[in-house]
């Protein structure tokens, strides 16, 4: 069972030397679990977090454990009550080959002719977070202006998409002309704008005429506060995540344009998917209805082999990958 594990504590950017890659005995699955071969292992920005060791929204992973990691896999031995050799299920296999996992932490999904990897992205946690940090804690109306960074990333490209089915302007924010041009021309957002280009608050400016009504945030720093200085009156912001802050070492310089705040009287708000997790039925039956009839459009960056983990794990730092980012560490 190849693993990787935990070894130090990153400071800034993901170093290959803060994990160690072994080789060990299969798990062996006690009462009440299974025996999991991953197939397929997510790469979430949030690994960064659970590497160290700030206060957050679970412990972190600790050092000398195996890296924590959502997986899709097949069932290979059952000890768990409903769950059958072969079942596909998804949880927290993390970076390993094989999973000793309790069978309440698992769900078992029905591929019914879908790809097994849509499982990890908008049929998972990526489709549940664009979900409900839209409706439940962004709220948009029709007709009004939702603002989206990181939008052609997994979370994004939902979100935006979501958000055009209700009948609102939709402006994206990312890193590069070709992911611009893929959320106008494939997507259907309304507009797309470069934040590496100059004038980020004139570009968004140009782009949200009427301001910025809702501003879902995958990323923090400037660009929430380019956001911030383009806001209207009763605006929601909500905070999914902050990835460019995420390899700081200095944690919690606010955004500059805070006052903003008052003076638009604003609603900011943080979330964390897992609080729905008893209302993720609703959503996968929302999203998978959206699939169905091809209003909803979706990538997946699927790369090869546990052993490149780490290397993977870095491309959503650099924007390198496209779409959802998972590694394949068996075959389907
Ligand atoms: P993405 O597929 O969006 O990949 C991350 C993207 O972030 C990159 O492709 C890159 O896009 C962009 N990015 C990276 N660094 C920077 C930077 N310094 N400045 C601006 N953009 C940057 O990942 P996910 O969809 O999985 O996650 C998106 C966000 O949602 C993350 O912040 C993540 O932590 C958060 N999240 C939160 C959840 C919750 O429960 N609250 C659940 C899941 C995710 P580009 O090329 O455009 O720069």
């Amino acid at each position: 069972n190849r693993r990787w594990i935990l070894a130090n504590r990153p400071q800034t950017e993901i170093e290959r030397d803060l994990l160690t890659f072994e080789d060990g005995p299969l798990p062996e699955p006690g009462e009440g679990e299974v025996l999991v071969r991953n197939i397929y292992l997510s790469i979430d920005p949030t690994h960064r977090i659970w590497m160290s060791d700030v206060d957050q929204y679970m412990e972190p992973v600790a050092i000398g454990d195996v890296m924590r990691g959502g997986t899709l896999g097949v069932v290979e031995v059952s000890r768990a009550k409903g769950l059958a050799v072969g079942d596909i299920v998804t949880g927290q296999g993390g970076w390993q080959d094989y999973a000793a996992v309790s069978g309440k932490a698992l769900r078992r999904v029905e591929p019914g002719g879908l790809p097994l990897a849509a499982f990890m992205g908008p049929l998972g946690n990526i489709g549940a977070t664009a979900y409900f940090g839209l409706f439940e804690v962004a709220k948009p109306r029709p007709g009004e202006t939702v603002l989206v960074s990181a939008a052609a990333g997994a979370v994004g490209s939902l979100v935006g998409q979501m958000a055009k089915l209700m009948g609102c302007r939709v402006v994206g924010i990312a890193g590069s002309a070709e992911k611009c041009a893929w959320i106008t021309n494939e997507l259907g957002f309304d507009a797309a704008v470069n934040y590496r280009d100059a004038d980020l608050v004139g570009a968004i400016s140009a782009a949200c005429p009427k301001g910025v009504d809702v501003y879902f945030d995958n990323v923090g720093g400037k660009i929430l506060d380019a956001a911030l200085t383009l806001i209207n009156i009763n605006a929601r912001i909500a905070v999914c995540g902050l990835i460019s802050t995420y390899n700081e070492i200095e944690q919690g310089g606010g955004p500059a344009m805070f006052r903003n705040v008052l003076m638009k009287r604003a609603r900011i708000e943080g979330f964390i998917v897992s609080d729905y997790w008893r209302r993720y039925p609703e959503a996968y039956a929302a999203i998978g209805a959206w699939l169905e009839k091809g209003l909803l459009k979706y990538r997946m960056d699927i790369r090869d082999g546990l052993e490149n983990a780490p290397d993977i794990l870095k491309l959503l730092f650099s924007g390198a990958h496209d779409g959802k980012l998972l590694v394949r560490v068996s075959a389907e």
